[in-house]
């Protein structure tokens, strides 16, 4: 599982005048307090890439203040200052030593709405790396990439040209092997991936999220606009035991993980379609003293790793270990607000994150779960067995109108 996302914040911003005077752009605010790279940061946490290190240069004195040794969720944060520019390519070269066999890079000044999960679980075969590509109805500001099936054969340097088609979306996923080929000063969009290109190296996926690049005052504006109401989702709860895996009575083995038929898949549906997946679950069993929360915890990564294998995460998963009959003293509670039927765990994750109600469901498989979700205020739908991705759209279809696309109907009027 790919753990390691590295953000290029280094860029001097020049383009968008006095403004990045004293400020790098990545930490340009988008509402009072929130950073451009907050918002990108957690994204990246979401998602479970939870080493995350920052590339800084210009005003690099600013980004290591506010983030180096933070935690974001379950992400611990560095930052990894450069003296002199060195471009993305040479950027890069200077922290080898640091790279993970394969990692997520991502530029600091440009947002790209997309399963980050999904790029990471690329097959990637004799490649080196694979780029998020984006249609756009003008490259001319970017630069156009041709894709022949999943290989990128040519960038196009050709910058001012007109017309649609695919553009770099600033996401890419990275073999360390790929030091070899950096230079010392130079960038990684005008030479080394052109080069990869040419020796068949590199992969393209077109993804259809939302994509904004703030390097201009206008673009910026729109990030301004746009971004904080395109964060909020709707979220989907999923109950555990007999929705994701099958319940096996107590399971919380690593190696009695069984998944419901398409369980992984229905999750990465939810990622592609922008939503947030919570996992709500009463544990009953660490009440009973059957086994421990760090016991839970492992099985909860061994899920979390075999949902990236394809393409999909859970954003947090809430548990409840509190019951009436708790053998275990600390946990014995008559009715605890976060055991179902109570909605507590659902009515937490409401606050945690930046939900929208409007599209959130619940889907489970006891009159329990659904009841959680009526008293949190969300309809909840009853899984009856078979294809859990079939239950989601049948979920999808009764709340929230056909199934959405990630960023396609999030328009925002630029
Ligand atoms: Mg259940």
């Amino acid at each position: 599982m790919i753990k390691q996302a590295i953000f290029l914040v280094g860029g001097a911003g020049t383009r968008l005048g006095s403004i990045t005077r004293s400020t790098p752009k990545p930490l340009l605010e988008l509402a009072p307090g929130t950073a451009f790279l907050d918002l990108l940061i957690d994204e990246a946490a979401r998602h479970g890439f939870t080493d995350i290190l920052l590339l800084s240069g210009y005003l690099g004195g600013q980004v290591e203040q506010r983030y180096h040794g933070r935690r974001v969720r379950d992400s611990r944060l560095r930052v990894l200052r450069e003296e002199e520019p060195a471009g993305t390519a040479g950027a890069l070269r200077r922290v080898s030593a640091e790279l993970d066999p394969w990692f997520l890079l991502a530029n600091g000044d440009s947002f790209f709405d997309i399963n980050l999960r999904r790029l990471a679980s690329v097959p990637r075969g004799s490649a080196l790396g694979c780029l998020a590509l984006r249609h756009v109805q003008d490259t001319s500001r970017f630069g156009g990439v041709t894709l022949e099936g999943d290989r990128i054969v040519d960038f196009s340097e050709k910058r001012g040209e007109r017309g649609p088609g695919l553009i770099n979306g600033g996401l890419y996923c990275l073999s360390r092997e790929i030091q070899d080929r950096l230079p010392a000063i130079g960038s990684l969009e005008g030479q080394v991936f052109p080069s990869l290109a040419r020796e068949g190296l590199l992969l393209g996926i077109e993804q259809s999220g939302y994509f904004i690049d703030i390097g201009l005052p206008e673009s910026l504006d729109q990030a301004r606009r746009c971004l904080p109401q395109l964060m909020t989702r709707p979220a989907a709860f999923l109950d555990r035991d007999g929705i994701l895996n099958v319940d096996h009575g107590y399971t919380h083995r690593p190696e009695d993980l069984t998944w419901i038929p398409e369980a992984r898949e229905a999750v990465r549906d939810l990622n592609d379609a922008g939503y947030f997946v919570f996992v709500v679950t009463n544990q009953a069993g660490i009440a009973h003293g059957f086994y421990t929360e760090a016991a839970m915890d492992d099985f909860h990564a061994e899920m979390a790793r075999q949902l990236a294998d394809v393409g999909a995460h859970v954003d947090a998963f809430y548990h409840c270990p509190y019951h009436p009959e708790a053998s275990v003293a600390r946990l014995k509670t008559p009715a605890h607000a976060d055991r179902k039927p109570n909605p507590g765990m659902i009515l937490r994750a409401l606050r945690d994150w930046p939900v929208r109600p409007a599209g959130s469901f619940l889907i489970g498989d006891r009159d329990t779960d659904i009841e959680a979700a009526s008293r949190a205020g969300l309809p909840g739908y009853l899984y009856r067995g078979g294809s859990l991705r079939m239950t989601v759209n049948q979920a999808w279809a009764a709340c929230a109108g056909p199934r959405p696309k990630l960023g396609g109907e999030l328009t925002c009027a630029s």
